[in-house]
């Protein structure tokens, strides 16, 4: 291993700090040994601030009927072989049920941006979950809203709010998005949720087209900016009824990397090993949680919707019961030395 790079990790380690070059050689350094070494660091920190924890979310599928039409996305508008499909508010409180019964104690609304989830049903259901079970947290994971409509939310009880940056450059953004899709209003969204008193996830895909190492760094030297409180990082996989269905996935070597890098400079952030993770590899989440990653989102989805929910290829998980998917991560976490709690897993100075 060359020296400059190896002091490099040293200094990210002190300072969580690193330049947009600094960021951006170690990227394009990458090498198993290297990648071990940050892992290595990444683990420790990992360990001295949550033990041998494994936080575990609830992910509710909620609508695949989206207005937008993200290039990468098979849930997209303009993907006419998408069969299309909404959970009733009923339907939420069930799995929510169901949930609780089984440990969860974070549960995840994820979704298309689907007009019928007006702020008076978000917000019934948000305080639906939290009158049943007040020791849960609730996150949405639904898209860009307006400031009025993430206050209302975050009013009804909603704790916390993923969106994803997707790419930190803005020319990045626009050969993933179409042109009425705006990078400024993403930041603007992350930005106005923090001030609204979420926990606010942001995040990206790891190797999506045209990505560069100098993308990447961009995307490091946001995280550092921002400090989210979570992060959500996958390995892109292609769709094929989507327009960049030729491109080739991410690879689970530089999705692991840059979760160790990502823990190194933002200790507490709470990061999943994404069923992106999963996908590409067996063992995908078990080698994110060794990188540094501490979080685990099983399906809570009805089994008869999962199917539908492809926003990707070959999405794992899409037969079980969610008692299985729980007891399965159960099993793959024991297998490498960590444990899930049953827990909220709330960030630092969240906890209520
Ligand atoms: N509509 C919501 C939820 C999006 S789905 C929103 O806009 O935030 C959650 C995440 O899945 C996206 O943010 C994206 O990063 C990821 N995703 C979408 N298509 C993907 C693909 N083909 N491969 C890997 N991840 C994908």
């Amino acid at each position: 291993m060359d020296k400059g790079i190896f002091e490099t990790v040293e200094a990210l380690c002190r300072e969580h700090s690193l330049s947009h070059g600094e960021y951006k050689s170690l990227i394009e350094g990458y090498s198993p040994e290297l990648a071990a070494y940050v892992a290595a660091r990444a683990v420790t920190v990992r360990r001295g601030i949550y033990g041998n924890s494994v936080f575990v979310r609830g992910l509710i599928e909620i609508s695949n009927y989206c207005k937008n039409d993200c290039l990468y996305c098979g849930i997209r508008r303009g993907n006419k072989n998408a069969e299309r499909y909404r959970l009733t508010e009923e339907d939420i409180l069930e799995c929510a049920d169901e949930g609780y019964g089984l440990g969860f104690r974070t549960f995840v609304l994820q979704g298309g941006e689907d007009a019928y989830y007006t702020d008076a049903v978000l917000c019934r259901v948000i305080s639906g979950i939290k009158s049943r079970h007040p020791d849960c947290a609730v996150t949405l994971s639904l898209g860009e809203r307006g400031c009025e409509s993430y206050r209302a939310l975050r009013e009804a009880g909603a704790d916390r709010y993923l969106l994803r940056h997707e790419t930190a450059n803005r020319e990045h953004y626009a050969r993933l998005h179409p042109p009425e899709m705006s990078f400024e209003n993403r930041i603007s969204c992350l930005y106005t949720l923090r001030e609204l008193g979420y926990q606010v996830g942001c995040g990206f895909m790891v190797g999506s087209p045209y990505q560069t190492a100098d993308d990447l760094a961009s995307d490091l030297c946001f995280i550092e900016k921002f400090k989210p409180e979570m992060c959500g990082i996958g390995p892109f996989i292609p769709h094929h009824d989507t327009p960049l269905c030729d491109f080739p996935a991410g690879t689970l070597e530089l999705t692991c990397f840059l979760l160790s890098i990502i823990r190194l400079i933002h200790p507490p952030v709470l990061l999943p090993a994404t069923t992106a993770l999963g996908t590409i590899d067996p063992r995908g989440r078990e080698r994110g949680i060794l990188a540094g990653a501490n979080v685990v989102m099983p399906n809570l989805s009805p089994v008869s919707v999962r199917k539908k929910y492809e926003l990707y290829d070959n999405k794992i998980c899409t037969g079980e019961e969610s008692a299985q998917c729980r007891g399965c991560l159960d099993a793959r976490m024991e297998s490498v030395g960590y444990k899930i709690v049953v827990d909220r897993g709330d960030a630092p100075g969240f906890e209520i």
